[in-house]
C-alpha cells in the first residue's frame, strides 16, 4: 500500500471516529445515558477497528484501478505509436514492391499495372517508349557482371533524367526499358527517345579506364486516347525489333528510322530537343 493510501486511509478512520464519538456524545445524553465508560470506548474502538481496515482496502483498490487504468492508456499509446509504424512499413514495403532495386525505376509489374489502369479512361495524345541495350551480353562478357549492372544504372540516369514528372519509367526485363509519356505528341516522343539514345552512346562511361561502349535502340509508338496496353507495347517492341534489325544504336518510330523524320521534321524536333532537360543535341 503506499503512502498516499496510507495517510487517506488514515484520515478516514480519524474522520469515523470522530463522527462515531460525536454521534456517542450527542445521542446517549438523549436517550437517557452517560457517554462515559464502556459505551464511549465502544464509539472510539468500532469506527478504528472497522472503517481503519474497510477504507484502507477501498482506498487500495482505488490506486489499483487507477494504475491500472493509467497502464491501459500508456499501452494505448504504445499501441497507436506501432500503428502508426506498421502502418508506414508497409507504405514502404509497397513503394518497394513496385520498384526495380537495381535502377530505382518502376519494375515490370507496377508498370504494366498503372498501364492497365490508365489505358481505359485515356484522353488525348500519348507515347510508349521501349528501349533495349545494345550488345549488352558483350559487355558483361568483356566487362564482369557488376559493370554490367553499372551500365543499367547508367542508362535508367539517362532515361529519368530525359523526363518529367508526369512521365512513367521503369526496367521490364534484363536491359530492356518502358517509358510512357502521357499529354506527349509523336513529335516529343521521338525527341526524348533520341535524346536518352544520344546521352547513352555519349556517357562516357569507363571500367577501369577504358570505355565501355555503351548504346540503346529504342522502338516508339504513339496512340491517341484509351488504348490496350497489349497492343501498343507489341507496336513499340516491333518498332524497337526494326531498330534492332538496322545499325542499333537508333529510334524506331511508328515503322520510320529517326533519320528520314529528321528531314522532315528537322525545323520542329531541333528546338524540343534542346528543351528536353539532360539533353544536349
Ligand atoms: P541486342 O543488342 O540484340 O539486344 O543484344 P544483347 O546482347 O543486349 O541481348 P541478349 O538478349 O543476347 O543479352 C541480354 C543480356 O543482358 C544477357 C544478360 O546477361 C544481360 N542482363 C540481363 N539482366 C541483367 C542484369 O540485371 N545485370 C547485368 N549485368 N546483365 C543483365
Ligand atoms: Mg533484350
Ligand atoms: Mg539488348
Amino acid at each position: 500500500m503506499s503512502r498516499k493510501t496510507t495517510i487517506k486511509a488514515a484520515i478516514a478512520t480519524g474522520a469515523s471516529v470522530v463522527v462515531s464519538v460525536s454521534i456517542c456524545l450527542l445521542l446517549v445524553p438523549l436517550l437517557g445515558g452517560q457517554p462515559d465508560g464502556p459505551g464511549f470506548w465502544m464509539s472510539v474502538f468500532c469506527p478504528l477497528v472497522i472503517a481503519g481496515p474497510a477504507s484502507a482496502w477501498q482506498f487500495h483498490q482505488s490506486e489499483v484501478i487507477g494504475n491500472q487504468r493509467d497502464e491501459i492508456a500508456r499501452m494505448h499509446v504504445e499501441l497507436e505509436d506501432m500503428h502508426a509504424e506498421l502502418r508506414h512499413i508497409h507504405e514502404d514495403l509497397r513503394a518497394r514492391a513496385r520498384r526495380d532495386p537495381l535502377t530505382g525505376g518502376l519494375n515490370r509489374g507496377a508498370l504494366f499495372a498503372e498501364l492497365a489502369e490508365i489505358a481505359p479512361s485515356h484522353e488525348g495524345p500519348a507515347a510508349l517508349l521501349v528501349a533495349d541495350a545494345d550488345h549488352f551480353k558483350r559487355i558483361n562478357d568483356s566487362f564482369g557482371h557488376l559493370v554490367g549492372d553499372e551500365a543499367l544504372r547508367r542508362i535508367a540516369d539517362a532515361i529519368a533524367a530525359s523526363l518529367d514528372e508526369k512521365d512513367m519509367w521503369g526496367r521490364i526485363g534484363g536491359e530492356e526499358f518502358l517509358m510512357f509519356l502521357p499529354a506527349t505528341t509523336r513529335t516529343r516522343a521521338v525527341a526524348i527517345a533520341d535524346g536518352i539514345r544520344h546521352a547513352v552512346v555519349t556517357a562516357d562511361f569507363l571500367a577501369g579506364g577504358e570505355p565501355v561502349p555503351l548504346s540503346v535502340s529504342i522502338g516508339v509508338a504513339s496512340l491517341r486516347d484509351r488504348f490496350e496496353p497489349a497492343d501498343i507495347f507489341r507496336q513499340a517492341d516491333e518498332h524497337l525489333y526494326r531498330a534492332k534489325s538496322g545499325w542499333r544504336n537508333r529510334v524506331v518510330f511508328d515503322g520510320q528510322e529517326l533519320e528520314r523524320f529528321q528531314q522532315e521534321w528537322e525545323p520542329v524536333l531541333r528546338p524540343q530537343l534542346h528543351e528536353n532537360k539532360g539533353i544536349e543535341h
